[in-house]
């Protein structure tokens, strides 16, 4: 039979409770998931990818359902490459819609075959995002509801150095 894989890129830096909730409901759905670190904008991150890809190795436990890789260059192309035809992303507020949608429309342009699937935030997760959670972080606010707890713990050990 047919595998159906999803692609769920980002960055990733780091991963919070809201991709975790897209990458368990992408389950419920496609066989595969593949968590994509970009390698692309990793200027301004606080983790290196190694230590994005470390992360995510340990939250996933090994679960043989889903793969974490890094791409760089066109998405698409790597999407492509792994065989795959759909791209997983998720949506919070509407200020997410313009930019998710001028991608969307791109990679459709450039590669009409592969196809992208947006997953409504849960409203747990409406407002969580990697860098509203650097920054509470860095303000040594509690961030243990934010993310997970490995996840909490490097990001306590990052702003304690
Ligand atoms: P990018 O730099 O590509 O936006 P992110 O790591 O910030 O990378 O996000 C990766 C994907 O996960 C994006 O599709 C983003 O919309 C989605 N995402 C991030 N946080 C949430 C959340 N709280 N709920 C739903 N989707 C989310």
């Amino acid at each position: 039979m047919k595998q159906h894989i999803a692609i769920y890129p980002g960055s990733f830096d780091p991963m919070t409770n809201g991709h975790v909730d897209i990458i368990n409901r992408g389950l419920e759905i496609f066989d595969t998931v593949v968590v994509a670190v970009a390698r692309n904008n990793d200027k301004n991150a606080l983790f290196s990818i190694d230590e994005r890809i470390d992360m995510i190795n340990q939250l996933i436990e090994s679960n043989p359902r889903i793969q974490v890789e890094t791409f760089s260059g066109l998405l698409v192309d790597y999407v492509v490459n792994k065989q795959a035809r759909v791209i997983l992303r998720g949506l919070r507020a509407v200020t997410d819609f313009e930019f998710e949608f001028q991608l969307a429309q791109m990679n459709r342009t450039v590669c009409p075959q592969v196809e992208t699937m947006f997953m409504m935030t849960s409203p747990e997760c409406a407002y969580l995002s990697s860098s509203i959670v650097k920054e509470v972080g860095r303000l040594k606010g509690d961030i243990s509801k934010f993310v997970p707890p490995l996840v909490a713990h490097r990001l306590i050990e990052k702003f304690n150095n």
